[in-house]
This record gives structure tokens, C-alpha cells and sequence, in this order.
């Protein structure tokens, strides 16, 4: 089976910090690691391999310090890791990075099957998945939470739409967008450490770092980055619940607030 795995580097989330004046994530705040959503779909790669053999790719489009998060997921079982980098893919929406992705699978040739997280922990959008199929015309599932079977032309998995469950079969090749956790067949999947040897492994590692011109002959350039974006973020600001008031409190005012709410509350005495 020829297997590709989407993994998106996003941020570090126990400590990455939101810029409040530009109403932006500031990443440069953070280490970029595999998106937590994807790590489930390296290990369910890696169980279809196991059953049918076959090789796994995996794709990513982000900035070149992203290069650690695809030694860990080389560490972690992928075979190949591509990272799409070029200052013209910046500023993409969804839409801008699903053509740029799907570009690529189509330079990388044909897989059985692409697995991907259900949604990133930063975008949180689950746009890119269904987007990416739609682009090369494939079936394609999200919120799925169990591989009931997969076989050499069809995979039947069961997709979790929160009032109901759905069992779908699809033909093969397709698109599965993962939830957490995830069964394969009957057994619970949980995203393993690599061990030491396999880390190091990763270290020395090839990792193909493709620009927009390694693209030019599959896809219109111009459809990159933030000029190939139909969407805008025009403004971004915190919510606010009516008659509440947010105020960020620092330091050692934070934490007398705190005591103090647990005072009035009876938490402590
Ligand atoms: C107008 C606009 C401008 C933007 N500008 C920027 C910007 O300048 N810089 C920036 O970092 N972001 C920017 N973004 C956000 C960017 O579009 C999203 O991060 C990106 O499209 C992925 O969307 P998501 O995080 O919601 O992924 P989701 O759709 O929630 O992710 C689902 C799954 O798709 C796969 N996937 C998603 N993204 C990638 C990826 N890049 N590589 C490989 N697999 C992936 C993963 O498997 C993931 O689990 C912008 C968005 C908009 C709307």
C-alpha cells in the first residue's frame, strides 16, 4: 500500500502565546511538534502497512524550523518526509494550502490512501482534509473514529457526526480524516514513543524540502500563498460575554485574584 500522511506542524500549545495586539498566535513563541490529531494517523499508517506492507509518505507545508517535527514523525515510522517551504506559501487560508498540498500528492504520483488528523489544535478549522480530496476527486470521510476494515480496494471506517454514528465504505484510493482516539480493527490506538535508536535514526535523516517552483509544473502558482487566498482575516478580537469584562492579570495580582475568588467561593478558608 502506498500510504500519505498529512501532518501539520503546529505550535506547542502548553506554551505558545497569543499576541493580543495583533490579535494573532505568535509562533515564534513555541517549538513547532506534530499536530496531536496526526500522530493518530502515523499510527494507523503504520498498522496498514503492518497488514499489507507498503511504504508512508508524509506531507507538511509550514516554515523551515518545522524541520524537527518531521525527524519525530521519520522517528516515529514514516519512510519519507516532505516538507513544502517557500516564502510564497506564506499566508495561505485553507483553501490556498489544500491546493498547494493536493499539488504536491499529485507530483508525489498516486497513493491507496491518505490519512490526516480531523483538525489542526491551532487552525482548528477540519477544512483541509475533505479539501485536499476534493481538489484530487476522491471519496472522502471525516470525524472518523474506527478503521472497522480495510482491504486492498476499499476501506469501511465509522465517522462519529456527534448525534450519530455512520458507517462508511469507500473505494479506494481515499481520504480518512481522523479523530482521537481511533480504533484500527478492534484494537485502541494510542500514538507510541519512538525509541532511542529510531530518534537517532531520524537525526540523520532526509527530509525533501520542495519550493513553489518544484510545483510550477502541477499546479498555477499564482494560487499560492496569501495572493492565491479567496479569504481575508479581516479582524480578530477576544469574545466577550455580555455585561463581562476580560482584563489580563500577571504575576502576583493573578494569583491574590485567584485566592481570593476561592476565599468568597469556600474552596479555602
Ligand atoms: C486569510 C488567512 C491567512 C492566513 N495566514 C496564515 C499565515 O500567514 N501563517 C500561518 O501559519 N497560517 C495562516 N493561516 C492559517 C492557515 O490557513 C491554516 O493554518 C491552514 O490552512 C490549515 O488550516 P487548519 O489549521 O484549520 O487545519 P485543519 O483543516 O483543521 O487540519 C486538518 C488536517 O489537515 C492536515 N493539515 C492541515 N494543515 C496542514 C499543513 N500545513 N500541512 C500538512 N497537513 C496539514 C493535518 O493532517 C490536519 O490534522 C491563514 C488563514 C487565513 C484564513
Amino acid at each position: 500500500m502506498n500510504i500519505l500522511v498529512l501532518i501539520k506542524p503546529t505550535p506547542d500549545i502548553t506554551k505558545v502565546r497569543f499576541d493580543v495586539e495583533k490579535g494573532v498566535v505568535d509562533r515564534g513563541s513555541a517549538s513547532l511538534e506534530i499536530n496531536p490529531f496526526d500522530l493518530y494517523a502515523i499510527e494507523v499508517a503504520k498498522r496498514i502497512k503492518r497488514v499489507f506492507g507498503g511504504f508512508i509518505t508524509s506531507l507538511s507545508m509550514a516554515p523551515p524550523h518545522a524541520e524537527p517535527a518531521l525527524r519525530d514523525a521519520i522517528a516515529r515510522g514514516v519512510d519519507r518526509a516532505i516538507l513544502l517551504s517557500d516564502r510564497r506559501f506564506a499566508g495561505a487560508d485553507t483553501w490556498a494550502t489544500s491546493y498547494t498540498l493536493a499539488s504536491a500528492i499529485r507530483k508525489l504520483g498516486s497513493f491507496n490512501i491518505i490519512l490526516c488528523g480531523e483538525k489542526s489544535v491551532d487552525g482548528d478549522t477540519a477544512h483541509v482534509g475533505p479539501e485536499v480530496a476534493e481538489f484530487l476527486g476522491i471519496p472522502h470521510v471525516s470525524f472518523v473514529t474506527r478503521i472497522i476494515d480495510v482491504s486492498v480496494d476499499k476501506v469501511i471506517v465509522e465517522s462519529d457526526f456527534g448525534e450519530a454514528y455512520y458507517e462508511v465504505e469507500l473505494k479506494l484510493p481515499a481520504l480518512i480524516a481522523l479523530s482521537r482516539p481511533v480504533i484500527f480493527r478492534d484494537e485502541f490506538i494510542e500514538p507510541s514513543m519512538p525509541k532511542v535508536s529510531d530518534v537517532l535514526r531520524a537525526k540523520k535523516a532526509k527530509i525533501d524540502v520542495w519550493s513553489a517552483d518544484q510545483l510550477a509544473d502541477v499546479a498555477d502558482v499564482s494560487k499560492f500563498g496569501l495572493n492565491g487566498s479567496p479569504t481575508r482575516v479581516v479582524r480578530a478580537y477576544y469574545a466577550l460575554e455580555k455585561g463581562r469584562e476580560t482584563r489580563v492579570v500577571k504575576g502576583e495580582e493573578g494569583v491574590n485574584m485567584i485566592l481570593s475568588v476561592l476565599r468568597e467561593t469556600g474552596v479555602i478558608s
